[in-house]
């Protein structure tokens, strides 16, 4: 696992989920961890770890967003975390949620990697890492146009950032899983209406035999907060997925 004493992280949507298992390992790392979230709640349920600290954080807050790195000072890794998904192909898809996609999904990460930009430059270092998935420019999805469109623009953003930056030794790179198991995973599963069949539907679009848990995605997250030679990268870990 990689080193990241001495490394501040901040990281959004860390109430659940990918973002809860990334906290924690990047805790477990050793790093300075501040895990952000809307909800407050469920913040208070993550684990009491040395290193770990918790602050409510709307990312379609810019203000909030802005104070919350003012705040933390500096910040040495960037783990935009927030997302949510849509269902719908684009004649059913209400633009509405393709707005609020965009808006969540993408402008979000923009908000916060230009908060925390300046000081990176200053300091000739840092890692700035996104999450995106697999449904985006990587693999046509059925029922999830204003996901992959978001997602999509999220590989498109981060090999912009990459590019801009890296001779500043900035590195930025997105993580594109398949399915993992999280709250949200499970509010779709039942939202189906029969649990058991949908879950097996999941399960057989990954050929590794399951789903993903959010402890895999979060080994990846942390090697990347440590990798110094990577950047501009789209990282699939999809159970087999996009093979
Ligand atoms: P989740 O969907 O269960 O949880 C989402 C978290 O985001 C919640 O804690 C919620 O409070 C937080 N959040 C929502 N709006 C917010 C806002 N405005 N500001 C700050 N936080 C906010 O978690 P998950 O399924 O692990 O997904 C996390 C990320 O991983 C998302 O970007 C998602 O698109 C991506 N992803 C998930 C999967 C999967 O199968 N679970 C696959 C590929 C990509």
């Amino acid at each position: 696992m990689a080193d990241l004493r001495g490394k501040t992280v901040l990281i959004t949507a860390a109430g659940q989920g990918i973002g809860r298992a990334s906290a924690i390992a990047f805790a477990k790392a050793g790093a300075s961890v501040h895990a952000t979230d809307i909800n407050e709640k469920t913040l208070k349920e993550l684990p009491k770890l040395g290193g770990l600290r918790t602050r409510t954080l709307d990312v379609l807050d810019e203000a909030a967003v802005t104070a919350c790195v003012d705040y933390i000072g500096q910040v040495d890794v960037l783990f935009n975390c927030a997302g949510v998904v849509h269902g719908g192909s684009i004649l059913e898809m209400k633009d509405s949620d393709l707005d609020f996609a965009i808006d969540l999904n993408v402008k979000a990460m923009i908000r916060t990697i230009r908060a925390v930009l300046p000081g990176m430059i200053e300091r000739k270092d840092g890692a700035i890492i996104n999450m995106s998935s697999v449904a985006s420019s990587i693999k046509g999805v059925p029922n999830r146009f204003a996901y992959g469109v978001s997602k999509a623009a999220v590989i498109g953003l981060t090999k912009a950032v990459a590019a801009d930056y890296v001779a500043h030794n900035i590195r930025c790179n997105a993580i594109c899983p398949g399915t993992v198991d999280s709250p949200s995973l499970q509010e779709r599963l039942r939202a189906q209406g029969d649990y058991e069949k949908a879950r097996a539907a999941f399960v057989a679009r990954q050929p590794i035999g399951r789903i993903g848990d959010p402890e895999e995605i979060a080994d990846l997250a942390v090697y990347l907060a440590g990798a110094t030679y990577t950047s501009g990268q789209a990282i699939a870990i999809d159970g087999g997925w996009t093979i």
